[in-house]
């Protein structure tokens, strides 16, 4: 479209006016009749209506999964990849070959077999996803075996035995909170048995004394074993990330399926991965529930080019935000914090960060962090400021000052913070 197009495309004042103002009308009549006698500007509501409600944010909590902010930044190649399948049509469910129908599922397959050593694998639309599939397809109508120790919730609401509950599986506890063994679940296996479920105590830690049974010793009872990993770790190659379960081991094991986030470790978009026995995945495949929970084209085009930039896992660490923010060395956070500081009046100060997302819960990220003074308004006066700008920026609050961490932001998101936190400085 030319530049003269998009000018003629406006709406004329009195069409977007009439629509923001009746809406804004409406909800400010239904606030009177209840009972409200706030005062409210009204002009300003109005515009606020005209923002987008999803903004962007500068991440400087140092979080580098963070839930609440959208968990993993996409790499340029699944950038590029999401605005390609958003801007035209695509062989979705199409074989170019024949010209047949084909399966969404065939896009990463062959992928994540290379890359986990899986016979078979699909994707869904998120990890608690494809643990539900998994149990209904594997074990619905029969029993489920679930050590007491790994009965766990992740964060909003997911629930293993909930999860079991949808799935139409009945739960069988086996062992202890702290202590399961080999032999109860040996002891639980029955004609009804179904699957045994593992599940990864992704945000928090069992210390002192504590018994869990290996992923090995497990899938040679003879039952098929859902592995649900949590955050999916496919490179070797970071020391920081030997405490998470890899994928490519479970399969190894013999697990049936293994389940795993798209946006967690693995750096790519919100999606629930499914690999393991042909059988059991195509069990997966089939089952109703796989089509109500899908993953969509955008999802699958960013993560097949992300699982693609993984059959290189030197460029994995650089080129996924996630694991590059996750292994950024002193030198170059130095260097942003140095600039951040000159750019905001802060100062550079040493502090920690957690991983966040539900995984490595103990492990601390130190690193240079930038504290700003926050002036006689106080830390929460000054980190809602921030908030509400546009792009708003997040912080965290650490020891009197607002803690703007840079390793959670690129080169040109540290511009943008600094720009932000004088425009703040300025109003104040
Ligand atoms: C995070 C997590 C889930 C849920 O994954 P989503 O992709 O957020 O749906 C399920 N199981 C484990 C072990 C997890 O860590």
């Amino acid at each position: 479209m030319t530049r003269e197009a998009r000018l003629r495309g406006l709406p004329s004042v009195d069409r977007l006016a009439v629509s923001v103002a009746r809406a804004e009308l409406a909800a400010r009549r239904e606030e009177l009749v209840g009972g409200a006698t706030d005062d409210v500007d009204l002009v300003q509501r109005a515009g606020d209506r005209l923002r987008p409600r999803l903004r962007r944010v500068l991440n400087a909590t140092g979080v580098v999964i963070h839930t609440n902010l959208g968990r993993a930044p996409l790499a340029g190649g699944a950038q590029a990849a999401v605005r390609r399948a958003a801007a035209g049509y695509s062989n979705l469910e199409l074989d170019l070959a024949d010209g047949g129908r084909g399966s969404r599922h065939d896009h990463v397959e062959g992928l994540l077999c290379e890359l986990t050593g899986a016979e078979a694998g699909i994707a869904v639309n998120n990890c608690a996803a494809a643990v539900l599939l998994a149990v209904a397809a594997l074990a619905g109508g029969r029993e489920t075996i679930v050590s007491r120790g790994q009965l766990i919730e992740i964060g909003g609401g997911f629930r293993i035995p909930e999860i079991l509950a949808q799935g139409q599986t009945r739960l069988v506890e086996v062992g202890t909170t702290n202590r399961t063994r080999l032999a109860d679940y040996t002891a639980a296996i029955g004609d009804a048995t179904g699957a045994i479920v593992r599940a990864h105590p992704s945000n928090f830690r069992q210390l002192g004394f504590v018994e869990t049974v290996e992923i090995e010793p497990l899938c040679r009872l003879g039952v098929p074993v859902i592995d649900d990993v949590g955050s999916g770790v496919l490179a070797d190659e970071l020391d920081l990330l030997v405490d998470e379960p890899a994928v490519g081991r479970s399969v190894r094991a013999g697990a049936a399926v293994v389940t795993f986030s798209g946006d967690k470790l693995l750096g790519g978009p919100q999606a629930g991965i499914l690999v393991g026995r042909r059988a059991a995945i195509d069990a997966c495949r089939a089952h109703p529930l796989a089509r109500a929970l899908r993953i969509d084209k955008l999802s699958l085009a960013a993560l097949e080019a992300t699982l693609a930039i993984y059959r290189d896992p030197a460029a994995a660490v650089r080129e996924i935000p996630v694991l590059a923010m996750l292994s950024a060395d002193r030198d170059e956070l130095e260097r942003r914090a140095v600039r951040l500081a000159e750019g905001t009046g802060g100062a550079v100060i040493d502090a920690t960060a957690r991983v966040g997302g539900g995984a490595l819960p103990l492990l601390e990220l130190s690193g240079p962090v930038v504290g700003l003074d926050p002036g006689p308004g106080g830390c929460d006066a000054l980190a809602a400021s921030l908030r509400s700008g546009d792009p708003a920026v997040l912080g965290r609050i650490h020891r009197g000052r607002v803690v703007l961490d840079v390793r959670t932001l690129t080169d040109a998101d540290v511009d943008d913070v600094a720009a932000a936190v004088r425009a703040v400085a300025i109003q104040r």
